[in-house]
């Protein structure tokens, strides 16, 4: 690491030690808690998770009594978070956990990334949150950050991910991850970045070259735009799929004879029988959902 960011990082850990935001997955280094918790961001906001993360964690303190539970109870659990196929891998995880770790969740990256829907982020996050292993997590608002101020240029996904292990000093990943997480969530967000607020103003390559928040006609172009896992707008919720499993999952857990295939338009409330009956048949190859006698139904 060269002097540049050196100071880069000194001044980011400064402004990280005292603006931290304060969250219940922050004060915790238990493994199993912290991947409850990264399982639980991947697709939902901070304000939801910080209110259902308590909870969950208490119905399911540890991979054993996940996995000593049923899934339908672990779905029921994570109802109104989406994307149930999170809540389904993480059962699947703990049961590999118990079966194959003793009930312990493992503390390689490669043992890790063998978890069923555990990736290469979330991984390092348990690494990092947990066990403080000096590694460097990158999700979206890291690589913008990394994208305008340190690089000052777009990068491919490897190229971020290396650069962003090079500036990780040794015995500080904890601070060093949660501080660049945070400060890419709350000041250099994607459409509006908050320079004036941002303690790498000085230092952030974009902004001297006339980018950031005094982007203007001539401003080099925004350097987040075309770096690997930055730009891609997430698609609109209404009308799409995921909404439609919503509305099925939703009506399952009250239809205790299940849903028949000629109420299935009605629930996800389009008027394509082909699409409703495509997409409950998605949520029966997750495990979400199973045909029973003509009926779509919850698992067992
Ligand atoms: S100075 Fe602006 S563009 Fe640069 S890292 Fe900070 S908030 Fe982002």
């Amino acid at each position: 690491m060269g002097a540049r960011e050196r100071g880069l990082v000194e001044a980011l850990h400064t402004w990280g030690a005292a603006t931290l935001r304060d969250l219940p997955w922050r004060r915790t280094r238990d493994p199993w808690a912290v991947l409850v918790s990264e399982a639980m961001l991947q697709q939902t906001q901070v304000a939801r998770v910080v209110d259902r993360f308590g909870p969950f964690l208490a119905r399911f303190p540890t991979p054993a009594a996940m996995a000593a539970a049923p899934l339908a109870d672990v779905l029921e659990a994570w109802a109104g978070l989406g994307y149930y196929r999170r809540a389904r891998d993480l059962h699947r995880s703990a049961t590999v956990i118990v079966a194959e770790h003793a009930g312990r969740v493992p503390d390689t990256l490669a043992a890790l990334r063998a978890l069923p829907g555990v990736g290469p982020y979330t991984a390092r996050a348990v690494l990092v949150h947990a066990l403080e292993q000096d590694h460097a997590v990158v999700d979206t608002n890291v690589a913008r950050v990394l994208a305008r101020a340190v690089q000052g240029e777009a990068m491919t996904a490897a190229v971020t991910q290396r650069l962003a292990d090079t500036l990780v000093p040794p015995g500080r990943a904890w601070l060093h991850n949660q501080t660049l997480l945070d400060l890419g969530a709350t000041v250099c967000t994607a459409r509006t970045p908050r320079c004036g607020a941002c303690p790498l103003r000085s230092r952030c390559r974009w902004r001297r070259a006339g980018g950031g928040d005094r982007a203007g006609a001539s401003a080099p172009p925004d350097p987040a735009r075309r770096t690997a896992g930055t730009s891609r707008p997430q698609a609109a919720f209404a009308g799409s799929d995921r909404q439609g499993r919503g509305r099925l999952l939703a009506a399952l857990r009250t239809a205790d004879a299940g849903l028949a295939v000629d109420e299935l338009d009605r629930v996800t409330g389009w008027d394509d029988a082909d699409r409703s009956r495509r997409v409950a048949d998605g949520l029966v190859a997750d495990g979400l959902a199973r045909w029973s006698r003509g009926r779509l139904r919850t698992p067992r």
